[in-house]
């Protein structure tokens, strides 16, 4: 039954959506046979009403009346309100900087609007994604989004494109748009979107945000021609390499505060309708262009004063893989999979750095040490004395955690250096990290040490580090790690576990 309303809900969501698109095409249509005709020059001077009634007027009566408010401020007036309208702006992701910037360009009357994501709602995206509601829990990110945005604004003409954005795709999509939102949050995908809005000549406004900090900038902007210097920087202008594959935090893992990356897409918006109603800037007589502001990355930092921070960046890098004269990079190199940015990127999966007599499942660990005031725990079964290690931040830890676990942090163990035991067969409490409790480091225990983290792969980590110390005093005691982390332990062991 469930189903059945969910499937009438999408079809009806997709019938409007399609309704809504040719809407759009009869007035694109309607637009260009107007800019065909003699009398009629730019869009601004159409004199056809939006519905096509031949009114005197370029906006509906109730488009004046929703965007006055922005029309008498200066920068924009009709011309750029009339910009807006004939713009088409495709955000790559329909998440949390997706979900703001959708809709402030909705509400500012952006003519087109399309959204690209392949995710699902989830209720972990609720408390950021503010188009998503919790009824459209499981829907597709776009089709909600949309669902919101027509809405708060019937007018643009929004697309739904689910999928995520793959190389082969990417062209065949950018093709229909003018300006680029890269609202995604994984270091491929930026500089799939980058590279492909160089080569097709697209200003792109790039956004990140994780716990309390967010960048922003604006990119290839003037949108030149690989090689023209007059162009702006690319991201790999800005970020030639991308950053170690293990060290990249999605929000799921590091946490993100709403507002932090609400202010992210709210200036991507801003920038979006900044560089959408732009003075066209006429050469002058020398033939040379006035100089344009330089290309700023700004830096948010929630919980520092002051919160923003502009850092001015160099034009073009003269050997750019893409926006440069020695570019290697191309359409076609794009794609036929030869730049491959899951490669380039190196693969985030999760690492196996444990052999499998390291690691014991949750219902292992369980059976190995029932709680002490389970029934088996009676005298006659004994309770072998063990330590557990949870490495997850503080923040989680306080969250919920095992009665007698101890936390480290992995940031701990990421910031030391193996240090070298003083001989081969003892290790000196002494020389070991200060953060090391000192009972672990005790030579006359050898109780075995369980690592556990949220999902198993911080906690492999520590284990090798542990191992690092000899405080597995050459094999002779057992340090491993608790597989698959505090989810797979609410699998099996415990399903009241808090799922965050
Ligand atoms: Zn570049």
């Amino acid at each position: 039954m469930e189903n059945l309303e969910d499937t009438c809900a999408s079809l009806r969501a997709q019938i409007a959506a399609t309704e809504a698109q040719l809407a759009g095409l009869k007035r694109d249509l309607a637009n260009a046979e107007a800019a065909g005709k003699p009398e009629t020059g730019s869009t601004g001077n159409t004199k056809e009403g939006l519905n096509g009634t031949g009114s005197r007027w370029p906006l509906l009566q109730e488009e004046y009346k929703r965007y006055g408010r922005q029309m008498i401020v200066s920068q924009i007036g009709l011309h750029g309100q009339l910009k807006l309208r004939a713009a088409k702006v495709l955000l790559v992701g329909a998440g949390g900087l997706g979900c703001p910037a959708a809709q402030y360009l909705a509400g500012a009357g952006v003519g087109t609007l399309g959204l690209i994501d392949g995710d699902t709602v989830e209720i972990s995206n609720l408390h950021r994604q503010v188009l998503h509601r919790w009824k459209n829990v499981g829907k597709y990110k776009v089709d909600s989004a949309i669902e919101s945005l027509r809405e708060l604004n019937p007018h643009p003409t929004y697309i739904a494109h689910r999928t995520h954005l793959t190389p082969d795709e990417a062209p065949a999509i950018f093709e229909n748009y003018d300006l680029i939102l890269d609202c995604t949050d994984n270091p491929a995908t930026r500089y799939l979107i980058s590279d492909t809005a160089v080569l097709m000549g697209k200003p792109l406004i790039s956004a990140s945000a994780l716990r309390t900090e967010g960048q922003l900038v604006v990119l290839n902007n003037p949108p030149r021609r690989p090689g023209d210097k007059e162009g702006g920087p690319c991201y790999r202008c800005v970020f030639p390499k991308p950053p170690p594959a293990d060290s990249v935090v999605s929000c799921a893992d590091g946490g993100i505060i709403g507002p932090v990356v609400g202010t992210m897409g709210v200036l991507q918006a801003l920038e979006a309708i900044k560089v959408l109603t732009a003075p066209d800037v006429s050469p002058a007589a020398d033939g040379t262009t006035p100089p344009r502001d330089p290309p700023i990355l700004q830096i948010f930092s929630a919980f520092s004063n002051p919160q923003f921070r502009s850092i001015r960046l160099r034009s073009r890098r003269a050997n750019c893989a893409v926006c440069s004269a020695e570019a290697t990079v191309t359409l076609d190199t794009i794609a036929s999979g030869s730049t491959d940015y899951v490669f380039f990127c190196g693969s985030a999966n999760a690492p196996s750095l444990l052999g499998p007599g390291e690691r014991v499942s949750p219902e292992e660990y369980r059976e190995r040490h029932p709680p002490a005031n389970s029934q088996a725990n009676d005298k006659s079964v004994k309770r072998g004395s063990h330590t557990v290690i949870d490495v997850r931040d503080k923040a989680q830890f306080g969250i919920c955690n095992l009665e007698n676990s101890i936390n480290i942090p992995i940031s701990n163990f990421l910031g030391s250096a193996p240090v070298p035991m003083a001989s081969e067969y003892e290790t000196e409490a002494s020389q070991l990290p200060s953060w090391l409790p000192s009972e672990l480091a005790s030579p006359e225990s050898n109780d075995p040490i369980y690592v556990v983290c949220r999902l198993g792969n911080d906690s492999q980590i520590a284990v090798k580090k542990m191992k690092d110390l000899g405080l597995d005093r050459n094999g002779q005691r057992f340090i491993g790690d608790i597989r698959g982390g505090f989810r797979a332990w609410r699998d099996q062991v415990d399903p009241e576990w808090p799922e965050y």
